[in-house]
């Protein structure tokens, strides 16, 4: 499923130079991408960047400054938000307190005048598809806090909506249960075929929905694509150091093999990328690079080229993995992660021992901003 690597895919959502403006202040810069049916499309930036200004004029909430935006072909500007193909599910759900569950998701299908059975059908249809038939007589103050937020759910796609907007839908929710809601999000998102667009702060949470997640930073989209390359290939050390744990590594880059050395402290050995993309001799560049790709050892490795000497900084210890910080004689801290596969007492390293790390010719990530 990648409609975007499809050039007969035809977009639902498609923004062509939208800015949005708040007096002199640029909330949207420019923008100009698409989202396709069926997508699960993550919004993903720190607070400010503009996740929710990009939301509120889908829903049409807000008017762009600037640019179209076109939902199946059509400019959307004239269209009021309550007759767009379009719903939103507020953090807080928004749900009516006096009305059943039933009720709530019955509402916006009562309020457009829709025959009697043709609700009673599909009201029945979300209680099943958001497992809350037996819950259809209840108030929202007599169910759970997960229950709620299916409850939401259900009434916003009632009206089956081309395009839903989540607003950080679950961020009511407790690590837990958000985690296994994640996997039923998903699910119903796959059921209806209904396109998806989530904002959140959470990382860990676009990453396991989305089919693709946009990185934005300072009303830009700087990064839009699947989680694994968001996270094996980010296009700059702002979307690597966003995503996930990473050591970035500041030098100046000179041409070696098939790809570069980089330079990055006074006696320490030269770090090699292998890569095709094209430097010139001498250009900064950073060296982005995972934990978990970083081997750390007792003895110098033989067989690799990327090798730095330290001492063990701090250790965090998280049951399945340990992370180890790794300071470097200049003070540069390398993070390396290994999997606790083996028992606590063959636990092999601890503070202050002097490791190796080091890593393949491929592992890091050369990136020029
Ligand atoms: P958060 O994660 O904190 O919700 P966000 O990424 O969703 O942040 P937006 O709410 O889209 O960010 O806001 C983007 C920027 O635009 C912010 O700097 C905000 O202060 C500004 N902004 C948003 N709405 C308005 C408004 N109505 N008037 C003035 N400035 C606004």
């Amino acid at each position: 499923f990648e409609p975007w690597n499809d050039p007969d895919a035809k977009p639902l959502i498609q923004f062509r130079n939208v800015s949005k403006r708040f007096g002199e202040f640029t909330a949207i810069d420019n923008q100009s991408f698409d989202i396709y049916e069926r997508e699960f499309f993550a919004l993903l930036g720190p607070s400010g960047c503009g996740k929710t200004t990009m939301m509120r004029m889908l829903a049409g909430f807000e008017t762009p400054t600037e640019g179209t935006i076109l939902l199946g072909g059509q400019d959307i500007a004239p269209i009021p938000p309550n007759k767009r193909a379009v719903n939103m599910m507020f953090q807080s759900y928004a749900l009516f307190p006096h009305l059943s569950v039933w009720e709530n998701i019955a509402f916006g299908l009562k309020r457009d005048r829709r025959p009697k059975d043709e609700i009673d059908i599909r009201v029945a249809e979300m209680l099943k598809l958001t497992r809350l038939e037996q819950f259809a007589r209840r108030k929202p103050h007599q169910i759970s806090g997960g229950q709620r937020q299916r409850v939401a759910l259900a009434r916003s796609l009632a009206k089956a909506p081309k395009l839903l907007l989540l607003d950080e839908p679950l961020g009511a929710l407790d690590a837990k249960l958000r985690q296994d809601t994640q996997f039923e999000l998903m699910d119903i998102q796959e059921k209806t075929g209904t396109t998806f667009v989530i904002v959140t702060h959470d990382q860990e949470e676009a990453m396991t929905v989305a089919s693709r997640v946009a990185v934005m930073d300072h009303g830009r989209i700087v990064q839009a694509d699947i989680p694994a390359k968001i996270y094996e290939q980010p296009n700059s050390v702002y979307v690597a150091d966003f995503i996930g744990e990473v050591t970035i590594i500041d030098g100046t880059a000179t041409k070696a093999d098939e790809g570069y050395e980089i330079d990055f402290a006074e006696g320490q050995p030269k770090l090699y990328c292998k890569t095709d993309k094209q430097l010139a001799n001498g250009q900064s560049a950073h060296i982005a690079i995972r934990p978990e790709k970083v081997s750390i050892s007792a003895e110098k490795p033989t067989d690799r080229r990327n090798i730095l000497h330290g001492k063990i900084d701090d250790i965090a210890y998280l049951g399945n993995i340990s992370t180890y910080h790794v300071k470097l004689p200049n003070g540069k801290i390398v993070k390396a992660q290994t999997a606790n596969t083996r028992r606590l007492a063959h636990r092999p390293f601890t503070w202050e021992d002097e490791v190796y790390l080091s890593w393949s010719d491929t592992a890091g990530v050369l990136l020029e901003r």
